[in-house]
């Protein structure tokens, strides 16, 4: 009676089972209006850090930026001046211990000067432009041969740990590789392997040959929630023509990228008439000076929300044990964001 209700799926790219459990989650709800308003944010606040003109901590002032401003992290997660580790001590208990310095660059991406903005209220050409500045980070970054990966990421709304509502992003530059890029790395080159094909031309073969979650599509970029999605509201966007990292995107397919990752939040917000919170990474192959011509770079956007005003919290299974349990379908999840009525601009 539950049939494809109940049921796990295989996550390819991480190697590891998704259970869902959607017949638990069928009890009907309304959508939207069970937000409460924030009150009105201004498009300038005298005392955010990242607002044109502002100082930040120790005295730094940001210039009267127009367009996207980028600075290094005046509180570095990882940084050039991190302490050094003595070689001594580097390695103990009986090699099981390591410990490096933190090294790398840690810089934030102010997406726009208005305090106000999120990039669902931005035109696809001023996204387009903020991803060619992350294009332009990548290529230092590729230049730099104490960087091996850059983690592009943004962390958006009070549930996802952000205070300060300024639309913006970071980029962790760091010395080693990031989990997820490696497992995507090692599961491409397994299935390389194992059907001579390549994981993600498969995964969006896949996609379009079902269609039921795909959410937003133009000519050179999809979005979907994947077959195994671990979140409700999970989506994969890819630019059609594989690309290992931002390093060799063209700006037409930059925009067309833009386009569909607009349609999709804007979809987000619409569905719950707020702003919708997320965490969104750029997935992309390391710039270690190695070659990865399997890689295909996309965007990955995680939401802590199953569904509007509902958070899914992560627990017992999740944090403990390491596998998601879900409880809805991507099927119905992409169903709902495509049911959105969008008004057009
Ligand atoms: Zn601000």
């Amino acid at each position: 009676m539950h049939e494809g209700k109940w049921e796990k799926r295989w996550h390819p790219l991480r190697g590891e089972w998704v259970v869902y459990a959607a017949h638990r989650n069928s009890r009907p709800w309304t959508t939207g209006k069970n937000q409460v308003p924030a009150a009105p944010v201004p498009a300038y606040d005298p005392t955010c850090y990242l607002c044109p003109g502002n100082p930040r901590v120790h005295g730094t002032q940001n210039p009267d930026y127009k367009d996207v401003y980028i600075f290094d992290n005046d509180h570095p997660v990882v940084g050039p001046h991190a302490p050094a580790i003595p070689d001594d001590q580097q390695v103990t208990g009986n090699g099981l211990y390591r410990r490096e310095k933190a090294g790398g660059v840690a810089r934030v991406v102010c997406y726009d000067p208005r305090h106000n903005v999120t990039l669902s209220d931005v035109p696809a050409e001023q996204i387009a432009r903020v991803f060619a500045a992350w294009r332009e980070q990548m290529q230092e970054f590729l230049a730099n041969p104490a960087i091996r990966y850059a983690l592009i990421f943004e962390n958006k709304g009070e549930l996802c740990g952000v205070s300060n509502p300024h639309p913006h992003c970071q980029i962790y530059a760091t010395d080693f590789v990031f989990t997820h890029a490696r497992q995507h790395l090692s599961a491409a080159e397994a299935y390389r392997k194992e059907k001579n094909g390549n994981i993600f031309e498969q995964i969006i073969q896949n996609e379009k040959a079902d269609g039921r979650r795909i959410v937003a599509e133009n000519d050179g970029a999809i979005a979907f929630i994947p077959f195994f999605a671990r979140y409700a509201y999970e989506m994969m966007i890819f630019p059609k023509r594989r690309h290992a990292t931002l390093i060799t995107m063209p700006d037409a397919e930059l925009l067309d990228l833009a386009g569909v990752f607009r349609e999709v939040i804007r979809r987000y917000d619409k569905l719950i008439e707020g702003s919708f919170p997320y965490v969104m990474t750029v997935q992309q192959a390391p710039v270690d000076g190695g070659s990865y011509p399997d890689y295909h770079l996309h965007l990955s956007i995680l939401p802590p929300l199953r569904q509007p005003g509902l958070i899914k919290y992560l627990a017992g299974p999740e944090t403990g044990g390491g596998n998601f349990m879900a409880d809805t379908l991507p099927e119905e999840k992409a169903e709902e964001l495509r049911g959105v009525k969008l008004l057009s601009y």
